[in-house]
This record gives structure tokens, C-alpha cells and sequence, in this order.
């Protein structure tokens, strides 16, 4: 049955959006009638307000600190209402006089108009201009093939930007209950604002907007590495002030409409989710409709073809290695191996630096296996001297670290400590939960015994069993060690082996079919090298944003 929760109304802005290409009829005149005051601004301050009604943008030119001083030196006093109506009043005259010059449709929005409406979405309108400035703007606009199905101004509404309430205006006019089915389109903050003060879907665009502030034929002629740079600029400012999505052009609209109608569909608001914090794709998630038998050849060649495929990413072949699947989530693979691994006359070593480290202590405490926790602290580093002091005060036979340590995201180092393990000949454990099948690790040279991850971390799966990947004569030391019938290391292994990928208990066939889907998208993406690529960008462009919420 379809859904009908899908977006219905879509509300451009006017000029920097789908008219004027670099929103440039007001910014001349504001800087000729402050000029005419006797005060030069630049085009970033007559910039900068834009969106907000034209009376609310001059006083805000005033505002900028800059401007205020340079009101007061030239007239001994401080800017008051009688200048923003005077200012105001030789505004109006001269944008009358050019308003026409800058009507021209933004090019694609023609095309998306008509999309728009053979898909039943109605198209709106709000803006900055007052209603008899933007009654110019219509009739210049319709005449050249764009016109939308409803005009609001400020006039109507009284108050402008950022205020929602030409959006509800809108909403109004065409009979809409929920803002969830509008999405507001624009190209300046306040226009952004203006859209997340209404509680609709908000986009800005890029190119042709006031942010960018460019002429079309300037940003085609633009080194593309330059305009790059601008335009990232743009899309941060924009997101940060709250855009739900930023797009390149006006030619994405409908692209962008369709990965909302996605999310009204699925009922799920959320761009970043299954614990991770990433995002299962749609794929993925289809692969769990189908049923699969535990015991049907078709399901067991897809368990030994993904246990296979795991090898390959550890870059290890089946003769020296080999990998275990484990029912649960990743905590479960990392007792499984602790518990199964480790008897009570041998001694363990636990490197932590955070709570994940720690985690392998409490299972330890659990078990209650002989063990210590050398703990660096949440910020701390690991010391690989302190490692091996500790190791020849005391008589230890494994050694455990977390590879990344999830809950500061530092990555500890692991070629480094497995030298400390094959020196002193310690069986080495890895959890390398969240680091697996985002960062490439050469599992051969890390020199270790067990590595484990899990379903729903880097490779993009979805939660309910993690994996080991271990030394297959490593594997087999842990017959008859495990205290826990079903997490049971060797007996999994053992039963996976001899019985062609069957698992000891209910397997969660779903779960397991979304995963090798996952690992046929990492392989399309690239491997592990462009998914790890991926992942620093995304990093590089969190840090800057957060940076900027730094107080
Ligand atoms: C996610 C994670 C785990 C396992 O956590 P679960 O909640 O059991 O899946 C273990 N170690 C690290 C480093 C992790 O990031």
C-alpha cells in the first residue's frame, strides 16, 4: 500500500534561488544609498542580512558595529528610526527603477516547475521584497516561463524573516497540516532559518545564491578547485545554521525531494544510525526480507563465502586463518574469546585506555581469569616501555588492546604492541570493533592471535553477531577452555568448520544476509581504502564543525 506521506508543497525563495542568479537587484542599490549618505559599504555587509525583509535589512546594515561608527563620525550622532525610513524610502525608488533588469529565471528552474507539478507538488513562494516590489518581480519572472502557484510577502504577514509565518501562510493557503510534508528551498541563512523556525524541511542551495555571491558566468569560468573551496564554505555556514540539506543547484531539488520522501516513507528521521554511529543503506536493509533456512546449502555457502571474504580484508588466506561467527552483538565475540581462549593457569594482560578497554578487565573479573589492567587513562596513550616493564615483572601469557578505542576514537597502536607480544611470546587478542573494515589492518603483521569485530560497525551492517578472526592453531589451543556452553570459541568454530558454514545454534540468517550485502557494497565502494578515504573526509569536515561550536 503506498504511503501518502510525501511532500506536497515545496516553497522557493525569489531572487538568489529561482530568479536573479547571485541575488544582485537589492546588494547594487543598498550600497548606492548608503553611498549617497556618504558611507561606503562592502558587498559582504550589504550582503550579509540578505533574506530578511528590506526595512529589517537596512537597520541591520546599521547594526554591523563598523557601519555604527562610521554613522557616528560623519554625523555626530547615532543612526535612529528617521534614518532607516529616509534610507528606506530612497530605496524603494531605486529598485523600482531596476527591479525588472533582474527577473530572469535561474536556469533549470523552468523544468523543475513543471516536474514539480506532473508529481501533484504545489509550488510556493516567500521572500524579502515587500508585495509591490515583488509584484514586479512576478511579472517580470512569468513572462520569461517561471511562476509559481502562490506569492507571499512580509506585507501580507507583517513580519519577515526569520519568522515562520509566510511558511504558514503558505501552508495555509494551499490546506496543509504538517510541516513534515513542506520542504522550504532558499539561498541565505535567513531563509534557512526561516524554514527551521517553521519546523519544514530546509534546503540551501549553493550555486546562484547570495552566500556564494557570484555571477553565473564567474562561477562557470572558476578554477574548480577554488570554487570548490567557496562553495564548501557556503555549505558549512549553511548547515550550521541548521539546513537539513545543502544542494550544489537548483537542478538537485528533485533528487533531494525523493531522499525525503525516503525518510517520510521509511518513518525514520534519522541520517546517522545502527550503532556505529553509520548509516545501513537501503540495500542492506532489503537483504533481511528474504527468509533463509539455517540448514539450507544456499543459506551455509553464503556463511562460508562471507567467512571467506572476511580473510580477504584481513588481507590472509584460509590456510593459517580462520573465522569464527558469534550470535550476539560485539561484547559477545569479545567474551567468547576471553573466556575461550584463556584457562585458569594462564595470566592475562589488559592494555585500556578507555571504556572498552575496560570492558575486556570486567569481563576478565567475571571469568574470574588471573589477570591486570594496565590502564593509560581515558586521554591517555599507550607506553609501549611501561608494556614491556610490566611484562618482565610478571609472568603473563596473553595480552589484550582495543584497536580503535571507541569512546575517544584514538587508535592505539597495534603492530607496535604485537612486536611486545611475539618478543615475551604472549597470545595477542585485538578487538578491533570499530576500526575493522574502515582502516586497513594487515592482520599478518600485527602478528596477532584473535582479532574480533563485529556486524554492525565499518563494514555497515546491521546488529546480531560479531566475528573472530583468528590463527586456525590458535583456535584449536581452546579446546575444552570456554566456561559458557554457547560462547563457546572452539566449538563454534569446530562446527562452522566441519559442517560447511552451519551454525551451532539459531543463526541470524537475517542479520548474516544484510551483512554480505554489506560487504559486496564495501567491495563496490572500493575497499577498504576508499571506504577508509571516505571516513577521514568525513572526519575532517565533523572537526571543522565542531570547531566551530567550540565556546
Ligand atoms: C562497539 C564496540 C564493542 C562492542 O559493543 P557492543 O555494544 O557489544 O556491540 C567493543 N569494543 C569496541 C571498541 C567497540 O567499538
Amino acid at each position: 500500500m503506498k504511503n501518502n506521506k510525501q511532500i506536497k508543497l515545496v516553497i522557493f525563495d525569489w531572487a538568489g534561488t529561482t530568479v536573479d542568479y547571485g541575488c544582485f537587484a537589492p546588494l547594487e542599490v543598498f550600497i548606492k544609498i548608503f553611498q549617497e549618505k556618504g558611507i561606503n559599504i562592502t558587498y559582504g555587509e550589504a550582503r550579509e542580512p540578505m533574506g530578511l525583509s528590506k526595512i529589517d535589512h537596512i537597520e541591520a546594515i546599521l547594526k554591523n558595529s563598523r557601519i555604527t561608527d562610521l554613522w557616528k563620525k560623519k554625523y555626530n550622532r547615532e543612526w535612529n528610526k528617521n534614518d532607516i525610513s529616509d534610507l528606506y524610502f530612497n530605496f524603494e525608488k531605486k529598485l523600482f527603477e531596476i527591479l525588472e533588469n533582474y527577473t530572469t529565471p535561474i536556469s533549470g528552474i523552468i523544468p523543475l516547475a513543471k516536474k514539480l507539478r506532473d508529481n501533484n507538488i504545489k509550488i510556493g513562494s516567500t521572500t524579502g521584497y515587500t508585495r509591490k516590489m515583488l509584484d514586479i518581480v512576478i511579472d517580470g519572472a512569468k513572462k520569461k516561463g517561471y511562476s509559481p502557484d502562490i506569492f507571499v510577502t512580509p506585507t501580507e504577514t507583517s513580519v519577515g524573516r526569520p519568522y515562520p509565518y509566510m511558511i504558514y501562510e503558505n501552508m495555509s493557503l494551499f490546506n496543509i497540516k504538517d510541516p513534515n510534508l513542506v520542504v522550504k528551498i532558499g539561498d541565505t541563512i535567513s531563509d534557512i532559518k526561516e524554514g527551521i523556525n517553521a519546523g519544514v524541511w530546509t534546503i540551501g542551495v549553493i550555486k546562484g545564491s547570495n552566500e556564494l555571491g557570484l555571477r553565473e558566468d564567474e562561477v562557470n569560468a572558476m578554477d574548480k578547485k577554488i570554487l570548490g573551496e567557496k562553495m564548501r564554505k557556503v555549505k558549512e555556514k549553511m548547515i550550521l545554521a541548521g539546513a537539513h540539506m545543502v544542494i550544489d543547484d537548483i537542478t538537485e531539488v528533485y533528487a533531494a525531494i525523493k531522499i525525503i520522501n525516503q525518510k517520510l516513507e521509511e518513518k525514520n528521521p534519522y541520517l546517522l544510525l545502527t550503532p556505529g554511529p553509520l548509516t545501513t543503506t537501503k540495500s542492506v536493509r532489503k537483504a533481511m526480507m528474504k527468509d533463509l533456512c539455517t540448514w539450507d546449502d544456499d543459506y551455509n555457502n553464503l556463511v562460508q563465502d562471507l567467512r571467506k571474504r572476511l580473510l580477504d580484508i584481513a588481507y590472509l588466506n584460509s590456510k593459517k586463518y580462520s573465522v569464527v561467527l558469534i550470535q550476539g552483538s560485539g561484547t559477545f565475540s569479545v567474551e567468547a574469546v576471553i573466556g575461550g581462549s584463556i584457562s585458569s593457569e594462564e595470566k592475562l594482560l589488559v592494555i585500556a585506555n578507555g571504556a572498552y578497554g575496560n570492558r575486556i578487565g570486567e569481563i576478565s573479573n567475571i571469568l574470574k581469569h588471573n589477570y591486570k589492567i594496565l590502564d593509560f587513562g581515558e586521554l591517555g596513550a599507550i607506553n609501549l616501555k611501561t608494556i614491556e616493564e610490566t611484562i618482565k615483572e610478571e609472568k603473563f601469557t596473553h595480552i589484550a588492546m582495543v584497536h580503535c578505542e571507541t569512546t575517544t576514537g584514538r587508535l592505539n597502536p597495534i603492530n607496535e604492541v604485537g612486536e611486545i607480544a611475539k618478543k615475551y611470546n604472549l597470545s595477542y587478542i585485538i578487538d578491533a570493533m570499530s576500526s575493522f573494515g574502515g582502516i586497513s589492518i594487515d592482520m599478518e603483521k600485527t602478528n596477532c592471535d584473535f582479532l574480533i569485530s563485529s556486524s554492525n560497525k565499518c563494514i555497515q551492517g546491521v546488529p546480531g553477531f560479531g566475528f573472530i578472526i583468528g590463527k586456525i592453531e590458535a583456535i584449536i589451543k581452546c579446546k575444552n577452555k570456554a566456561k559458557s556452553l554457547s560462547l563457546d570459541l572452539y566449538s563454534q568454530w569446530k562446527t562452522m568448520n566441519d559442517f560447511n558454514g552451519k551454525w551451532r545454534f539459531t543463526s541470524p540468517t537475517h542479520v548474516v544476509r544484510a551483512f554480505y550485502q554489506a560487504l559486496l557494497e564495501l567491495e563496490n565502494e572500493g575497499g577498504i581504502k576508499e571506504r577508509e578515504k571516505r571516513y577521514k573526509e568525513n572526519n575532517a569536515i565533523l572537526l571543522e564543525g565542531m570547531k566551530k561550536f567550540r565556546l
